[in-house]
């Protein structure tokens, strides 16, 4: 591959300069928001993220904080946003940073890296945001970003990481260029559409102009399976709704649910409510029970305490009178 960084890096960063979405994370180079952030935005939409983020430093304004409060707390908070193992690694992370570096975010690459659930990219952007490192970030913006500059589409992430790196070495402004490139990818660059003809870089980017849709790609789709669940809603006038933790591993690891139990065959009924994650497709059964619940789990008069996945909200609020809901759910 040709380095096309060669050529000036200066109309992505100007066009950064005066085009950036005014997001609250870009007025901060403190690790641990930044870190939040990165965390919070590696699998969720920025609208989605805004008012979460906020309310996260209210919750827990500090790496102390958060180490010191249960991983249900911590899950709790991250209630809504999907991917909850995101949740687990800052907490662990967070208790990391207490017993090995004095509870301060540590200043070196290779600690960030070493930190849970911080792959090289999300290290990269910390490293750079926060202290100037020269090191890339390759998320899925800047991989797309970087194959069609390149017209290299089946460029491994290998080859894209020599890429990005030579790209941010030429650049002389690594925190700018990260965020210049994430941004480019975010606005401009779209998995569906490219808007070639405002693009700062057209003018080097070997596929501007072109059929962006029929452009290949080497994802290989993961098939999703269909998994059927029956839900078993244990209630009891006085004490309130069965519910269970989930187990560490696993499909909603670690948050409470009412007893699940995996359904063999489809059943011949509609089911009450269908979730979809990545690579499954939940159809979940509720079944209202008067017998004994099982014996691990608690009775659970009023949920805001806890940690529940969205799919069973959805299914709590189709079982349930409105009134009676807001009750458990209050
Ligand atoms: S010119 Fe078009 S394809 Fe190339 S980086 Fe810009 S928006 Fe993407």
């Amino acid at each position: 591959m040709t380095n096309l960084f060669s050529v000036p890096c200066k109309p992505l960063l100007q066009w950064y300069q005066t085009n950036l979405r005014d997001l609250p994370w870009r007025h901060t180079t403190d690790p641990y928001h930044i870190w939040v952030s990165e965390m919070m935005l590696q699998q969720t939409q920025v609208k989605t993220v805004l008012p979460r983020y906020e309310q996260w430093f209210q919750l827990f304004p500090n790496i102390q904080h958060v180490a010191a409060v249960p991983l249900d707390d911590v899950l709790k908070a991250w209630e809504g946003l999907g991917y909850y193992r995101r949740a687990r690694f800052i907490h662990s992370a967070a208790q990391q940073i207490m017993d090995q570096h004095d509870g301060i975010f540590p200043e070196q690459f290779d600690d960030i890296l070493s930190l849970s659930g911080i792959g090289q990219s999300t290290a990269g952007a910390i490293a750079s945001f926060c202290f100037g490192m020269n090191t890339p970030v390759l998320d899925g913006n800047v991989k797309r970003v970087l194959k069609r500059w390149h017209n290299q589409y089946e460029a491994t992430d290998k080859q894209l990481w020599v890429l990005a790196q030579e790209a941010i070495d030429a650049s002389n402004a690594p925190a700018i260029w990260n965020q210049a490139m994430m941004e480019l990818g975010a606005t401009l660059c779209q998995a569906r559409s490219a808007r070639c003809d405002t693009c700062p870089v057209s003018r080097y980017c070997k596929s501007a102009f072109s059929n962006i849709e029929q452009q290949p790609s080497n994802k290989k789709k993961t098939p999703v399976k269909d998994v059927f669940w029956q839900i078993n809603l244990h209630t009891h006038l006085e004490k309130g709704l069965w519910l269970q933790q989930r187990p560490e591993k696993g499909i909603w690891a670690g948050l409470w649910t009412p007893p699940i139990i995996e359904l063999p065959n489809k059943p011949d009924c509609s089911p009450c409510h269908i979730h979809l994650l990545t690579h499954r497709r939940l159809h979940l059964y509720s079944k209202p029970l008067s017998s004994a619940p099982p014996s691990d789990g608690k009775w659970v008069k009023q949920i805001s305490q806890l940690a529940l996945p969205t799919g069973i909200h959805r299914l709590l609020e189709k079982n349930f009178p409105k009134n009676k809901y807001q009750i458990i759910k209050a």
